[in-house]
């Protein structure tokens, strides 16, 4: 009766009303409901904030997580920008979708460790800095704040095969306005890139793993695109975000992780704009995620164990730069002025080369 009741007074709980974000202590008062309500689901601290809130890890497994090793481990984390909503608002989406019954196959390949917010200090103001004012999502190198220093110890404990940081993109800048485009796709994938990442895997992801994100996405409603920052065209390089190994995708793909990062969009004019469709967007990315990895989980599992048993004795990559590849790629775009949705063609794309 556990088990079928209280799923359902969650989803009420869950979202009390509509375009309004979820503070933190309604997300600690559900991610204990949902804990409460499931005996797939367990939560567990991993750490504090620099102003002392808890950082919660929904640890979902059949039996003990992490204990039998031909599970998958899997890490999602979301909200490490304090002002980027939909991450924490689709990663409780998920959370409470993941305990329902027809979502329960997916664990008896997968152990999943779920952050539904990183930075609760940042998101009590609605601000994209932790309360030291640093960009938790530049700290992966130098580990300076609670915050990323909790992360890479949970990192370090399970030694997870698979991760995704979840995050947001503004396409409403003044220049892009100018242009008379913005940026449409409702969610942004993006890859590791840089060259100390295994090439296998960073071949594995943008032969296998982009193509299905977005047949998923797109037959689920919703527009995508692999991650490009920068631009417009005219005025900046567009590329596929940043090289350097300080953020949550790339220092984990270094350490021979399949990692990636989600971008969903903004709202326009506040961050609860348009929330819930935000919010099912990044929920639906992070579902389609956690089904390739369901399908594919030994082929993984194999190329990321060959992976770190190589001695590491290759060239170290310090520093790199996009460069013009002379590939074209496609941008969704819309009219700033009537809203109309275009492709955008032809535009040469600054990516990454030695
Ligand atoms: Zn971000």
């Amino acid at each position: 009766v556990k088990n079928i009741i209280l799923p359902f007074l969650l989803s009420i709980m869950v979202f009390p009303q509509a375009n309004r974000l979820t503070t933190y202590d309604e997300l600690s008062s559900i991610v204990y409901a949902l804990d409460e309500s499931s005996d797939i689901l367990k939560v567990e601290l991993i750490g504090k904030s620099v102003s002392g809130r808890n950082l919660y890890g929904m640890f979902f497994s059949e039996n003990n997580f992490g204990e039998d090793q031909d599970k998958i481990k899997v890490l999602f984390f979301a909200q490490q920008h304090g002002n980027e909503q939909s991450g924490k608002e689709g990663a409780l989406r998920l959370a409470s979708e993941l305990l329902n019954p027809e979502n329960k196959f997916l664990f008896k390949k997968i152990d999943l460790v779920l952050i539904p917010q990183v930075n609760p200090d940042g998101s009590e103001i609605d601000k994209r800095l932790n309360a030291n004012g640093m960009d938790l999502n530049r700290n992966h190198l130098i580990l300076s704040e609670p915050e990323t220093i909790s992360l890479h110890k949970l990192f370090n404990k399970y030694l997870f095969h698979v991760s995704l940081d979840v995050h947001e993109y503004y396409p409403y800048s003044k220049s892009w306005k100018e242009f008379g485009f913005y940026k449409t796709a409702d969610e942004q994938f993006g890859l590791t890139s840089n060259l100390n990442v295994p090439e296998s895997i960073r071949k594995y992801s943008k032969q296998k793993v982009l193509p299905f994100m977005r047949e998923w996405v797109n037959d689920k409603g919703f527009s995508f695109n692999e991650y490009l920052v920068g631009g417009p065209p005219n005025l900046e390089r567009l590329r596929h975000s940043t090289v350097d190994i300080n953020d949550g995708r790339q220092s984990l793909g270094v350490q021979g992780t399949l990692s990636f990062i989600l971008e969903g969009k903004n709202g326009k004019d506040s961050s609860a704009d348009n929330i819930e469709f935000r919010a099912e967007g990044q929920k639906t990315a992070m579902l389609g995620l956690l089904n390739f990895v369901y399908d594919n989980a030994s082929e993984i599992k194999l190329m990321i164990s060959e992976e770190r048993e190589k001695d590491k004795q290759g060239p170290v990559v310090i520093r790199m730069e996009h460069v013009s590849s002379g590939e074209s790629i496609i941008v969704p775009a819309q009219d700033v002025n009537t809203g109309i949705g275009y492709f955008y063609n032809n535009l040469k794309l600054s990516s990454c080369s030695k």
